[in-house]
Formats: C-alpha cells, structure tokens, sequence
C-alpha cells in the first residue's frame, strides 16, 4: 500500500505512459490488489486489475462452496454483489475519456460460468477494469490515490467480505441454484422435455429489459392433465407442467402468450436467479431454438431431406450459399443443431418461413411435386421424433395441419395454459398422428472436418486475431465479420466474446484429422472443469468478461463464418 502510495507520489503530473510502473502486485493486509496491465492512454480500454482474498480475507463459510452449484451461485452473487458495490462505492467518471471508470462484467437474468468472480476453496479473485485517470493525457495522481487506497478498499470490504454480505440473500440464491440443479436431474431421468412450475411468471418488462413483467402478469399454472410433482431440496414440493418428449404444439389466439412461453423456455436450458420468475422454468439442455435467419450463409450442409430438386440441378446434399433464404437457411439450422447432437427444436410461426412449415393442399394441387423442392417440416416432424429422438416444441397460430402430427396441443387463452389435445383429435376425426416416413439424411454434417484453419486465423508475428462483441450481436473475428444476433440463445455480450476466443484458440490449433464437434466438445467440457482463463487472449492472465457458451452456439457461429474450408 505504502509502494503504491509513493510510486503515485512520484509520477504526478507526469505523461500517461509513467502509469505502467503501477503494474504487479500489492498487499493491502485484508486483501491482495494485482495490476496486470495499465491501459495505453485514457481512452483506451481500462486498465486490467484483480482483488485477490485468501479464505481467511474473505471469510466465506465453507458450506457456500461445498459443492459445484453452490460455487457457481457463490461466484454469481458476489460478481452482482460487486457491481451494486462499485456503482454506490466508486464516484465515476473523473478526468479525461474514460477516466475513474470502475467495472466488473454486467449480469443478467441468467446465471452462467464467468470468469470475472472465481473461488477456489474459498479464496475469491475478482477481475475488474478501472480506468486510471488522467487531465488530457497528464497523470491525476490524487485522483488515482482515491480510487485505489481509498474506493477499492471499500469496494473490497462490502462486496467480498463475507460478514459484510446479505447472509439470508446469499443462501437463497444458492438454494436457488441447487433446486435448479436438481430439477434438471429429475428431468432428465424422467426424460421429460421441459417442465414449468406453478407460479412462474414468464412475461419480461419489454422487447428489450429481460427483467420479470411487475404488474399484471398472470402466473403460470399447468392444466391439470399435464401436471407433475417434484421434491426439492429447497423449495421442497413443487408443481407444474412436464412436456414428455415428441411433439408438442402450441397453440391460441393472436397476443395469448404463446411467443411468450416458447421464449421461457429457450431461456430456461441457462439457470436463473431468484426473483427472475423463470428459475423453476427448466428445458433439457440440448434444447436450441430454430428459425429463418435468410442472409446466412451455408456451408456444405445436408439440406436435402427437407429441400431437392433445386432449379439448375443445384445440389443440396452438400448446399453451400453466400445468401441463403428463408426455407435454406432454416433447414440449414435444423441439421447443424441436430447434428450437434440437439434432441429439442424449438420453433416460432412469428420466426419462421412459412414455406418450409407447411404447404396446403390446394398449393399441392397447383405446384406439381416435382417441381417442389421443399418438403415441409410438417411431414418430417414425426420421423424427426422416430427415426432421431429429436422432439418439437413448435408454436403455430394460423394452421390447423400440425394437429394432425401432435402428440399434445397446449392452448393459450388470456395467458392461461389449457390442454387442448382431446379437442384436437376430436378435430382430426380420432385419428393418430401419422406422417411420411423414413430417417433425414444427417450424414455429411455429424463428422465434418475442416480443411485447414483460415489463414486470418493463425497468428502473424506472434499476434492473435482481434476478437469484439460489437453492439446488434456482431461479432469481429480476425478480419470477419459474424452476424450472431439471430443465434437467440446466446444471451449476454460475454458469451458471445468467449465464442469468439474459443474459435480463435481452436482455429489456431486445429487438429485436421478429429471432426469439428468432437473437438470443440472436448474445449467446453475443459473450460467447464478448469474455468475459462485457457480462453484469455492475455493468458495466463484471465479475461475477466467472459461467460461460459454451450457448443451449440460455439457450433452455430463456426457454420456463419464465411470463407472456411470443409473437407
Ligand atoms: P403471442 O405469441 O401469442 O402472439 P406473446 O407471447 O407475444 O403472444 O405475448 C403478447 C403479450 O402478452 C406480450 O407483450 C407479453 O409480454 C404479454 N404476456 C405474455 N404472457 C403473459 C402473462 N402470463 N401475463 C401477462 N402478460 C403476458
Ligand atoms: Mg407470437
């Protein structure tokens, strides 16, 4: 503290650069400050720093850690607990550019592995970005004698020492976690689809605030013909409506909450965090959400058991485009999850191409079959569920023609949820689901390999490629440019930046010879295990803003990079 103070002193007044003799580390008696690297000018990104406390600085009881749920919850909490610290602590803004800026990686609903709060048996290391400040490019000495002798101490006091935190808080969100945790087992070994309690509020505030709808929202309640029981280790009993597997429809009028709920549950494969409304709304984790997303581009994907025959004798067994359209596009969505192993579609009317959905009878009597390319979802939904084991969670308001290949109809009316199955038999004349037969093609994509990593991949004078989460969920890899804001489940900036630096690690080393998925597979279940510093492009220093991806989302923004070589 004494070094840091004097080394201060001594740079007064001086230019900016003189701020990199703060870097290394410093011993404040109730916790240790690491500087690992002092931004280049005020505008520049803020400089990296940590807040290390050793089990007995912290003072974390061991059972808040005992297991990894608990962990996850830990670390979740104190990274919120941080932030609401620095925004009551830390005054802001203080001199040029980004000057007096104190941040740690913003949370929201969801509750994902980070790398910006890590414990480990009880010694807590927080990453932060503080922005060292300056007048112009002048060094601000007492200034920045405020901000680290004098806000960070307290930052440190409130947000992470134990006896300063909410204790009754504290365990309920890690309460929280563990019933999410345990609700997920129940349904896996109950080989349910989804499940979605009693009580769950699943409106949000707006289009663009993912927090609960306050006032007038209904709470969910499951028809009673659709309703299970599930014993807690918190919450104790719990009730409300199990999808079993196979397809499942939703159905209702116009503005009824049909979006509403397929959105929950998109949602609901990530954990969430107490008060959300959605923390005992729970979809099997391999669940993705597909829809149109024309514009794509498509490389060498086994379009053909939903699209052939394309005019000029275009291939779509192996159908590449720079363009793809609505039908291409969403069909290319459905095999590369199903190949990434997914056993659940999730599907939207509002975001999908009604050509590949569905085709009329009277349009099957004018458009010759041969001259056709598309076969609609609807007579591959059943052998998707057959042939595959991949059920269909799909919302349809305007057609009457998936009754028919249902095995269970949800109906919305005024946000209520009924069960409208027996009416919708009734509907089909008693009959059966019935539907073509015979196993899509999935060949080409389940073992793809890659030529050769991109040559903008591989490092040139020992520099990676850049990688940014831009606003609109663009991301910049290298010299590319990904387009991820219509890959849904990607749910906050960190996740997309660590799919970012896991393409850059991966692509930099690729192994010719393994397929694609087992080898990104292999790079989440080791970020799951060792934390995600291994993706840090300052490693062995940590990132400190990234969030865990599942492969499938890694997958997806692989298939939207332009330019690669597939073998
Ligand atoms: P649909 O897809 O059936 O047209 P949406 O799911 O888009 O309808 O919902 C329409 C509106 O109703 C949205 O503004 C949504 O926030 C709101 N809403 C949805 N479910 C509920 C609910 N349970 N309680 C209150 N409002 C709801
Ligand atoms: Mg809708």
């Amino acid at each position: 503290m004494q070094r840091l103070a004097s080394t201060l002193a001594h740079i007064d007044g001086r230019g900016y650069k003189a701020y990199k003799a703060l870097e290394g580390r410093y011993d404040f008696g109730d916790f240790t400050l690491l500087i690992d690297h002092v931004q280049g000018d005020p505008f520049a990104e803020p400089s990296r720093i940590r807040l290390c406390l050793n089990p007995a600085q912290s003072r974390l009881p061991d059972h808040s850690f005992a297991n990894p749920s608990r962990r996850l919850a830990l670390e979740d909490f104190l990274c919120r607990r941080l932030a609401a610290t620095i925004q009551a602590e830390t005054r802001g803004r203080r001199g040029s550019g980004r000057s007096g800026e104190v941040r740690i990686a913003p949370c929201g609903q969801e509750v994902l592995l980070r790398d910006a709060v890590v414990v480990q048996a009880g010694a807590v290391e927080a990453r932060l970005g503080l922005a060292l400040p300056a007048a112009g490019r002048r060094i601000l000495a007492a200034e920045a004698h405020a901000m680290l002798l004098e806000e960070l101490p307290r930052v440190v006091h409130q947000g992470l020492h134990y006896p300063s935190l909410d204790a009754k808080a504290l365990n309920a969100h890690l309460g929280c976690l563990e019933d999410q945790h345990a609700l997920r087992r129940w349904l896996h070994r109950e080989g349910l689809v989804a499940f979605v309690a009693n009580g769950a509020l699943l409106p949000r505030r707006s289009g663009i605030d993912d927090r609960p709808l306050g006032e007038g929202a209904v709470p969910f309640e499951a028809p009673p013909s659709l309703a299970r029981c599930v014993q807690l280790p918190h919450a104790g009993e719990v009730c409300g409506m199990a999808i079993a597997a196979g397809v499942t429809l939703v159905v209702g009028g116009g503005f009824h909450g049909k979006s509403t709920l397929l959105q929950a549950l998109q949602r609901g494969v990530y954990d969430h965090i107490p008060g959300d409304g959605r923390e005992q709304v729970v979809c099997e984790g391999s669940a993705v959400k597909i829809r149109a997303e024309d514009g794509r581009c498509v490389s060498r994907v086994n379009i053909s058991g939903f699209i052939d025959n394309l005019p000029l004798g275009r291939d779509t067994r192996r159908f590449s485009t720079d363009n793809a359209s609505g039908s291409t596009s969403q069909a290319a969505n459905i095999m590369e999850a199903i190949a990434c192993g997914c056993r659940t579609l999730l599907i939207d009317e509002d975001t999908s191409a009604t050509n590949l959905m569905i085709r009329d009878r009277r349009m099957q009597q004018l458009v010759a079959p041969e001259q056709e390319p598309i076969t609609p979802l609807i007579d591959r939904i059943r052998d998707l569920y057959r042939h595959h084991g991949v059920s269909s969670i799909l919302v349809t308001g305007g057609s009457s023609a998936y009754l028919d290949v249902a095995d269970r109809v949800l109906m919305l009316q005024q946000y209520r949820t009924l069960d409208a199955t027996g009416q919708a038999r009734a509907l089909c004349g008693g009959t059966q689901p019935v539907g073509p037969d015979g196993p899509l093609p999935l060949d080409s994509v389940r073992q793809r390999l890659l030529a050769a990593p991109p040559e903008w991949a591989t490092p040139t004078k020992g520099r990676a490629p850049k990688v940014q989460a831009l606003d609109g969920g663009w991301l910049r890899l290298g010299e590319q440019r990904l387009d991820l804001g219509r890959v849904e489940q990607l749910v906050d900036a960190g996740q997309s930046r660590a799919v970012g630096h896991l393409l850059r690690c991966w692509l930099a080393d690729v192994d010719p010879e393994a397929p694609v998925l087992t080898q990104l597979q292999a790079w989440i279940s080791r970020l799951e295990e060792e934390g995600m510093t291994a993706l840090s492009p300052f490693a062995p220093e940590p990132h400190g803003g990234l969030s865990l991806p599942r492969c499938y989302e890694v997958y997806a923004a692989l298939n939207r990079l332009r330019c690669l070589a597939w073998r």
